[in-house]
């Protein structure tokens, strides 16, 4: 009391002035108070009679609302306000009980957000109260306060979306996208619903990053997002996981033909060329496909297996989809091996170059050797350029494979006996590095190699950025007195048009339009013609490379191609093999090969499983196309026979007998097969795991022996038909 009592007086002294606090039977007073706080729009009061109608509220909210006393009066709370639910995945939101819930059970409210819909915006309030009873405890209705939280509801939305969405393109960002998928798969549990998931990166992006700088890569990025906006239009939620990394979440989406439309409808609309303040870029997209909950049942999982197909996908060559499968962790794991192992392979000498030599068309002479890298690995064997060179440009390796390669080359050539010209690849990746010319510059000083002698192979993709600075560089090159070949021909993009200032001596045209130009009903050996006179015209020479077979041969020089390369001459052979012909002068060379071009058919030996009347027969797969097979393993099976051919990971198809001869039966599938991707085929449609969950086994991601696991408790049927071994065969 005492101190009180101080401070006051002390008070009363300095201002002259009496203090005279509101005394609680100050009715007046106490109502002065409350009013201009209810006007002063910090609070404002409401109650309601014992049926829940409104029978006050504060005349500032009825002014703020637009409303007078009978509109309100009379209408129930509940009518007059709405649940804010309007951001469902929310959580502050979803837990709101509703209104009604509060008030039908008499409990008190605390911060209950409320909508008040108006005509114009939107008014968002928060609301408190309490059920008032009477002295016999009879309740009378409700009293209560409520707030204008409208502002503050806006500015912490804004600030979720910030942290929810990615600023740059607008996407979802990979926490909500995490936070959407662990909701949608727990749910989808639940009511059996499936789920399929798209993992994007983009191709080359780094590149057009790095040579039309970052302002323009993000351009590029958002440009991405609205192509990827429009394809997704009719559902399915984007977002960006980071960097140049998406993800799409396609809800009830489990059939693998529509999924893999739809991913080569992307992978086209990706590829298209960008304008980017005034500049062309373009860049490529590869995507992992998982499906819950075929290839995971939680967002971990199902991310995981997405992550695992992407990245096969990129190893396959860019530009390209995959599904996930059982397979790929093991092709996974296997990349991993090779990653760390290619680290050692340059110090450890495994790395070697081999000559494939190039001939001229008129008279079949030694013109040069295209030097390819080749490595010996101590365990696995020789390992194709075709997967270690991705590999190396994953790891950050190429510029030194690259650097080392171009040495290797220049050094050994410069030995050779005849002067003749080597032709060295490039990668994209070593082209656009810093001191690309320098390098070679070294790599000829160091060995004394004629640079007239050196031709760099570099394929189309340097052209995906600046191409000012690509030009640039091809002219301090040109300058070293090297020559410069296109490389892969046609297999890039569509646009032709940096050709004209591009100072080519040579386009390599590509095998893909040579393999099968002989065949009928194929656009091949036109398009060869028309790149020989493209070639011409720009006084450039032709490389038909990947030439096979005598047909293919007749064919190229027919149109005009100015040089051959492939087996039909020779393989690629060794820097002593090289110089032994070399020295021994044999420098013409002699068509030797098959007369004709044989379309491969994809045969494969494959062991599957044929079910027929709750048996499983072991066969061999020979031969598999879309719509049928060719299998082995039984003897005489009827015509007409329908089996289950069970291509494992939960893959069944139905199938009928429709050839059978002894132990080879063709089958025809009944819906037929789909492209996985790659080069192989694989169903639309698995077995659900929701369907082994209903045969009484806990529900889990698909195992390769979905069959086995269905059977397993199963009495084993009398076999209709005898097995025969056919895996000698
Ligand atoms: P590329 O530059 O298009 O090389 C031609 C490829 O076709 C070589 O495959 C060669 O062995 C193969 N080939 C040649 N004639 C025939 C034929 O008649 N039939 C068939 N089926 N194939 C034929 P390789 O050696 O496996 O190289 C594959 C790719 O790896 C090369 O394609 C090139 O892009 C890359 N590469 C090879 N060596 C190097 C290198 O030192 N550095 C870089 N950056 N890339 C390299
Ligand atoms: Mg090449
Ligand atoms: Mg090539």
């Amino acid at each position: 009391m005492g101190f009180f009592s101080r401070n006051i007086k002390a008070r009363d002294t300095e201002d002259e002035q009496t203090l005279d606090p509101i005394a609680e039977h100050d009715y007046s007073r106490r109502v002065e108070l409350l009013e201009s706080f209810e006007k002063s729009g910090l609070g404002w009061f409401w109650a309601t009679d014992g049926q829940g109608r409104l029978i006050y509220m504060s005349k500032s909210a009825l002014d703020r609302f637009g409303k007078t006393e009978a509109d309100v009066y009379g209408t129930l709370l509940t009518d007059l306000v709405e649940n804010d639910r309007s951001d469902s995945d929310d959580e502050y939101a979803r837990e709101n009980r509703p209104l009604a819930y509060y008030l039908g059970a008499r409990n008190s409210i605390t911060q209950l957000q409320v909508k008040l819909p108006l005509r114009g915006e939107d008014m968002y309030l928060e609301l408190a109260g309490k059920p008032h009873f009477d002295d016999s405890n009879r309740f009378v209705g409700y009293r209560g306060s409520a707030k204008d939280i409208t502002r503050s509801r806006e500015s912490r939305r804004d600030a979720e979306r910030l942290s929810q969405y990615d600023s740059l393109t607008g996407l979802a960002n990979r926490h909500r996208m995490n936070k959407r998928l662990d909701n949608a798969l727990a749910q989808y549990r639940n009511s059996k619903r499936s789920c399929a998931l798209m993992m994007l990166d983009l191709d080359r992006f780094k590149q057009v990053n790095d040579t039309l700088g970052h302002p323009a890569g993000d351009e590029l990025l958002k440009q991405v997002a609205a192509r990827l906006g429009q394809i997704m239009n009719h559902g399915g939620e984007i977002g960006r996981l980071g960097g140049d990394e998406f993800l799409i979440m396609l809800p009830d989406l489990d059939d693998r033909g529509e999924l893999g439309e739809l991913a080569t409808r992307v992978i086209q609309m990706i590829a298209q060329p960008y304008s980017i303040n005034g500049s062309r870029a373009i860049i490529g997209v590869s995507l992992g496909i998982a499906i819950a909950p075929y290839d995971g049942l939680d967002a971990e999982e199902l991310i995981k297996a997405a992550d695992l197909a992407l990245y096969a996908a990129k190893g396959g060559g860019r530009g390209q989809y995959r599904f996930y499968s059982s397979d790929l962790k093991e092709g996974a794991k296997l990349r991993r091996i090779l990653e760390e192992d290619l680290r050692d392979a340059l110090i450890k000498d495994e790395l070697v170059m081999h000559y494939q030599p190039i001939v001229k068309a008129k008279d079949y002479k030694l013109s040069g050797f295209e030097a390819l890298i080749r490595w010996e690995h101590p365990e696995r064997g020789f390992i194709s350029p075709e997967i270690f060179i991705a590999c190396a440009e994953d790891i950050g390796l190429i510029t030194q494979i690259g650097e080392w390669a171009l040495n290797k080359v220049c050094e050994q050539a410069q030995q050779w006996p005849v002067e003749l010209r080597v032709a060295v690849n490039v990668s994209p990746t070593q082209f656009g590095g810093d001191d690309f010319v320098q390098v070679v510059q070294r790599a000829l000083k160091k060995s004394g190699l004629d640079p007239t002698r050196l031709e760099l192979e570099i394929t189309e993709s340097v052209f995906a950025g600046d191409d000012e600075q690509t030009l640039g560089i091809f002219k301090e090159l040109k300058d070293l007195g090297v020559r410069l070949a296109l490389d892969d021909f046609g297999t890039g993009y569509s646009s032709m048009s940096y050709l004209r200032n591009a100072p080519f001596d040579k386009i390599k045209i590509d095998q893909s339009f040579v393999r099968g130009s002989t065949e009928e009903g194929n656009n091949n050996s036109a398009i060869i013609s028309a790149v020989v006179s493209l070639a011409q015209a720009l006084k450039m020479e032709t490389v038909a490379e990947g030439t096979e077979t005598k047909d293919e041969l007749e064919l190229v020089i027919d149109r005009g191609a100015s040089h051959i390369q492939g087996y039909i001459f020779s393989r690629p052979i060794t820097n002593e093999e090289a110089l032994e012909r070399l020295a021994k002068g044999e420098l013409e060379y002699e068509p030797r090969g098959p007369e004709k071009y044989r379309a491969e058919r994809k045969t494969v030996y494959r062991t599957v499983g044929a079910i027929h009347e709750d048996h499983r027969y072991k066969v061999t797969l020979r031969n598999i196309s879309k719509s049928g097979a060719r299998i082995e393993g039984l003897l005489d099976v009827p015509v007409g026979t329908e089996f289950v051919i069970d291509l494992g990971d939960g893959q069944l198809a139905v199938a009928t007998v429709r050839r059978s001869k002894k132990q080879v039966q063709g089958v025809e599938f009944e819906t037929p097969l789909i492209s996985d991707g790659a080069d192989g085929l694989c169903t639309r449609h698995r077995v659900s795991p929701y369907e082994i969950e209903a045969a009484g086994k806990p529900l889990a991601a698909l195992s390769k022996d979905v069959y086995g696991q269905l059977a397993a408790d199963r009495p084993i049927s009398i076999p209709r038909f005898a097995e025969v071994d056919t895996s000698t065969g």
